[in-house]
């Protein structure tokens, strides 16, 4: 049986204070077992963060990563310095990254390989943009970026990547992509996956999906055949309702 995870992505909010509430609101109330929980912090929280969540149900992420280990790249955090203080997870090419950073299917892929390499679990996010599905070429874009973003993984480390499958015109805009339609799109991905490994493989990967998820769709979403979590934004950020989607995965 596949986990069910739910990270939150913060993105660029809340201050070291509201953070630190955050964690102390939410670590009670967090339920293990087959959910994970993973809040996905500003680089500057990461520190206070995983010292609040040691010992919880609550894993702590980063929203992206270099992926050298060091070296001129002013303005930049190494996987190394992310394993070197207690995070497990590192966000990957979120679209927001690929649209205003120029990240590229070939940096998530460098990144994805120097995540497993220092230790830590990748979240690859990947989605199109309306202009691409209203073309018809949702798979064409996903199905692409997924096999980008894995090439040259060992099988294990296949199984270890969690996609999250992200439709840009569904994040911060409120439209969520029905749930029929984003379980299509995320077992379409899941063949992606076994054609470029195996059914076995592909069985095991946990893809999740993004965009809009609240508090009253994460049960639909979540009852689909082939959405394993959700990576939330906007919804993540209050403490209340964080706690119910990742009480929706129990
Ligand atoms: P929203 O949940 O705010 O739509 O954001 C989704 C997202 O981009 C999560 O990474």
């Amino acid at each position: 049986m596949r986990k069910v995870i739910i990270a939150g992505n913060w993105k660029m909010n809340k201050t070291l204070a509201e953070a630190s509430d955050f964690m102390d609101a939410v670590i009670p109330k967090a339920p293990g077992g087959n959910t994970e929980a993973i809040v996905c912090a500003p680089f500057v929280h990461l520190p206070a963060l995983v010292e609040k969540a040691k010992g919880s149900n609550v894993k702590v992420a980063a929203q992206n990563m270099h992926f050298e280990e060091s070296g001129a790249y002013t303005g930049e955090v190494s996987p190394t310095m992310l394993t070197d203080i207690g995070v497990t997870h590192v966000v990957i090419g979120h679209s927001e990254r690929r649209e205003y950073y120029a990240e590229t299917d070939e940096s998530v892929n460098q990144k994805t390989k120097a995540a497993f390499a220092h230790g830590l679990t990748p979240i690859v996010c990947v989605g199109e943009t309306l202009e691409q599905r209203e073309a018809n070429e949702t798979m064409d874009v996903v199905g692409g970026q997924v096999k980008k973003a894995l090439a040259g993984l060992s099988d294990e480390q296949v199984t270890q990547t969690i996609i999250a499958y992200e439709p840009i015109w569904a994040i911060g805009t409120g439209k969520t992509a029905s749930s029929e339609d984003a379980n299509e799109v995320c077992a379409k991905t899941r063949k992606v996956i076994a054609e470029i490994t195996s059914g076995d493989i592909a069985d095991q990967v946990v893809i999740q999906y993004g965009g809009s998820v609240k508090p009253a769709n994460i049960d639909e979403l979540l009852s689909q055949s082939d959405i394993d979590g959700a990576l939330v934004g906007g919804a993540s950020l209050e403490p209340e309702s964080f706690v119910q989607l990742v009480e929706a995965g129990t």
